[in-house]
């Protein structure tokens, strides 16, 4: 049985074809600039590529145009867009009506666009995904899967800000927390992975990308997460801020003129990495510089291994203890320096990372035999998680 997820973005959409029977990719690919001058799609099936440039106006020829070029006779990896037997969505904020994936019906539609004052930039290009998809395929089923709902078993505590009640109920302001895809998944495969019952872990998840967040993830389930109402709150990201004193803006918007929206906006895209290094806001180029001893890149990395180091003290303290510290996603993974920043002086806590074991960039324990925290790499595998959540719902 073949499942396309999607991730639609506002000017770009990201698929992957998985077979299910053995759970393996068949193709993967990209529209890029969608609604923009110089779109393109680039896929890639087996060793088969197929790239092409031509104007992409809006997401359903974005559909379209991804149906093609996985049915291309040459270049493609089916034959008819029948064999698609469902498709798998990313959704970035499912509120709280959506505690588990779900079936995309009318009424699932109009809550979506409901929470599109939450994620403005995120559940528009989402919900248009859905609609090219049912317009391109009508008798498809589509399956919403959603970065938040592993977050909706936060208690009150942990997901009420400090201001007067009446904007929880009025506006829907708490924190809904993101990349929970993620940190279901990790979580979970890590348990599997040491072989250790998910009942009575605690867990810390530290999914490091370009957005970063981290979880305290207590008998499977989240009880705390660093990212907000929105994914600007928490740790140093690649082009966010993170954490602020909320005065900050008034400060900023005060002093150079500025509103609101266009200092949000400043946090958001020249914050973080890029904004304390000036250099970029990936994490190697940070590297790099910083190995030629550039200051303000050893800044910047001491500033998110910094900020992550707090999470980790403050998870630990919330959960009474820590079993497990996981890393993943682009940083996560792949970043054996970062990884040491991070963990350094943490044996207070029983964590002790073990520097050659810290190498990989695989699924791996990385701490030291005697450490009694395991500190492990766990690669996530988003796609995977919506393709699984799709066929147990289509399945009923
Ligand atoms: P996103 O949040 O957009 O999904 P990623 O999870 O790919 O992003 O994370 C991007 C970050 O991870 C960048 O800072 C990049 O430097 C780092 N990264 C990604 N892949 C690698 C790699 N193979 N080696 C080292 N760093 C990587």
């Amino acid at each position: 049985m073949k499942i396309l997820i999607l991730n639609a973005g506002s000017s770009s959409l990201k698929y992957q074809l998985m077979d299910m029977d053995g759970e393996k990719i068949l193709a993967k690919g990209m529209v890029d600039r969608i609604g923009i001058d110089g779109s393109t799609i680039r896929q890639t099936a087996g060793d088969k590529v197929f790239k092409l440039k031509e104007p992409v106006p809006n997401h359903t020829d974005a559909i379209h145009l991804m149906l093609k070029a996985l049915t291309d006779p040459e270049k493609g990896a089916m034959k008819s867009m029948d064999e698609i037997s469902a498709f798998g969505h990313r959704v970035v904020n499912g509120g709280e009506r959506f505690t588990d994936s779900i079936l995309v019906t009318d009424e699932v539609k109009e809550t979506i666009r409901e929470y599109f004052v939450l994620a403005p930039l995120h559940n528009p290009p989402n919900l248009m995904g859905i609609e090219a998809c049912q317009e391109a395929m009508p008798d498809t089923p589509n399956v919403a899967v959603f970065d938040t709902s592993f977050h909706q078993t936060m208690p009150k505590v942990s997901f009420m800000y400090g201001v007067p009640q009446e904007y929880y109920k009025r506006l829907k302001l708490r924190r809904y927390g993101f990349h929970g895809t993620s940190h279901r998944y990790v979580s979970k495969r890590v348990c599997e992975f040491l072989g250790i019952p998910v009942e009575g872990s605690r867990i810390i998840t530290c999914h490091l990308g370009n957005g970063s967040s981290l979880t305290a993830v207590k008998d499977g389930k989240s009880i705390d997460t660093s990212m907000g109402l929105t994914p600007l709150e928490g740790v140093l990201m690649g082009t966010r801020s993170g954490n602020l004193d909320p005065a900050i803006v008034q400060y900023i918007a005060n002093s150079d003129n500025m509103t609101v929206n266009e200092v949000i906006d400043m946090c958001n895209k020249k914050s973080g990495l890029i904004g304390i290094s000036g250099i970029s806001s990936d994490m190697r180029d940070i590297d790099a510089a910083a190995e030629q001893g550039d200051e303000n890149a050893i800044l910047a990395q001491d500033m998110l291994a910094h900020s992550i180091r707090k999470y980790i003290g403050a998870y630990a303290a919330v959960m009474g203890g820590v079993d497990v510290i996981v890393f993943t996603a682009g940083i996560g993974e792949n970043n054996a320096h970062i990884r040491t920043k991070i963990m350094r002086g943490f044996e207070y806590l029983g964590a002790k990372l073990d520097l050659e074991k810290n190498k990989t960039r695989e699924e791996a324990v990385i701490s030291t035999d005697d450490s009694k925290v395991k500190i492990c790499v766990i690669p996530t595998n988003e796609e995977l998680v919506i393709a699984r959540d799709t066929l147990a719902i289509i399945q009923g």
